[in-house]
């Protein structure tokens, strides 16, 4: 059977109505028999219906174990990052989401949890910046705004083979190894599974592609085996950012429509990245199905498609020429966020990685010029369209203008 075809039939009919559409359990306890005789579910944070449903499917999605619905996909790290303990370490994409940054570095380092940046798309950097007492390896593959690439495999492999040396009474899993940790929000299972990559757990902002439609916060947490998910949802409960049963039932909504969406985006985005190459106020384009894109190979290797996500610097790269663009797009709407059915532009040194300082951030290839797409479902040809107009709008300094004339030479 196919991937959407499972997808589709997976989702069960109400066993007690048979409805077709899965019923929002709005309620916050279940009525008992006899104290501790129930079935199945006793306090809605503990567990309800709905969001159980949800929690299955993405289990199912991810070809995990375990699934577990969280408030936010911050909620969802969150949850992660509580499995270690005071003393333990974290190896992380150096360009890593800059609200997991400013978990790691304003709240659980804090509490003795450190982190090390390292270019993960680098497997030997990730070697080095491994220590007796890392637990966990953090990566984002494709990365934001700049679609780096990680090879799965290759980081999986060092995972497992590093053995930790400390108290024994602490395993974190059955695997000795480090723990692996893809937030594979960018790619979704859609496209890329990393737990059959060897990952030991994936995490997801459910507001971007597996809800698709820019209504919902959601964050989901998926594991490879039982136990270590067992361990997420004792976390889930004790601490209690559990997503709603509206918000379960609009994600699981989004969710059956996710291949369908998702090969359109990536099929639009595709063709985006070509009409932006061959523009000449654009300076370089960063799409991970582009050959030459240095992660290219590593991306086809492990994922089924490229993504709808499309970066790009222009060749004015100044914070006035990007905010001159994104202001004069009509389709494209100036947002934060990413993976729903509208598009939108962003810039990323004036909004998602403004806390960053200048030099740091030019540094990390998010340069002043650096615009960011999110290819949405509106008609190729009109998105290229409007690109276009608010391309050719742009004032061209003359130092640009010559530069570009002699490039014409
Ligand atoms: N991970 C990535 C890659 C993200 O882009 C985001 C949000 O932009 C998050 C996690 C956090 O998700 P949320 O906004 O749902 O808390």
């Amino acid at each position: 059977m196919q991937a959407t075809t499972q997808l589709i039939h997976s989702i069960p009919v109400d066993p007690a109505t048979g409805a077709i559409a899965v019923p929002i359990y709005q309620t916050s306890t279940f009525v008992q028999e006899a104290p501790g005789v129930n079935k199945g579910f006793d306090y809605a944070r503990t567990g309800n219906p709905t969001r159980a449903t949800l929690e299955n499917l993405v289990a199912q999605l991810e070809g995990g174990s375990t699934g577990a619905a969280f408030a936010s996909g911050l909620a969802a790290i969150d949850a992660v990052v509580k499995l270690l303990e005071a003393g333990d370490e974290i190896v992380a994409v150096d360009d890593i989401y800059g609200g997991a940054f400013r978990l790691f570095e304003q709240v659980y380092r804090k509490f003795g949890i450190t982190t090390h940046y390292v270019d993960t798309s680098n497997p030997e950097a990730v070697f080095h910046a491994l220590t007796p007492k890392t637990r966990l390896i953090w990566i984002e593959t494709p990365t934001n705004p700049t679609l780096k690439i990680t090879d799965i495999r290759a980081i999986a492999r060092i995972a497992k083979a590093h053995k930790y040396v400390g108290p024994l009474d602490k395993p974190l899993s059955a695997a000795q190894g480090a723990l692996l940790c893809v937030d594979n929000t960018f790619a979704s299972p859609a496209l890329q599974q990393p737990l059959l990559l060897g990952a030991d757990i994936v995490v997801h902002s459910g507001t971007k592609y597996l809800g698709g439609h820019s209504d919902l916060i959601a964050g989901l947490v998926v594991t490879a085996e039982a136990e270590l998910g067992q361990k997420i949802k004792f976390l889930q409960n004790a601490t209690g950012s559990i997503l709603g049963p509206q918000d379960s039932f609009l994600l699981i909504r989004g969710i059956e429509t996710l291949h369908l969406r998702v090969r359109q985006h990536c099929a639009s985005a595709r063709a985006i990245a070509a009409f932006l190459e061959n523009h000449p106020a654009v300076n370089k384009v960063f799409y991970p199905g582009l050959v030459k894109h240095p992660g290219h190979n590593v991306a086809a290797g492990q994922s089924k498609g490229f993504g709808g996500i499309v970066s790009f610097s222009l060749k004015e790269d100044s914070i006035d020429a990007a905010t001159a663009f994104v202001t004069s797009t009509q389709l494209f709407k100036l947002a934060e966020s990413l993976g729903g059915i509208k598009s939108l532009v962003s810039h990323p040194a004036q909004m998602t990685h403004k806390s960053i300082p200048a030099e740091k951030r030019r540094a990390a290839g998010v340069t002043d010029g650096l615009v960011r797409l999110s290819v949405g479902l509106e008609d190729a040809e009109d998105l290229i369209a409007d690109l276009r107009q608010a391309l050719d709008r742009l004032p061209v300094k003359a130092a640009t203008r010559k530069k570009l004339e002699l490039e014409k030479c």
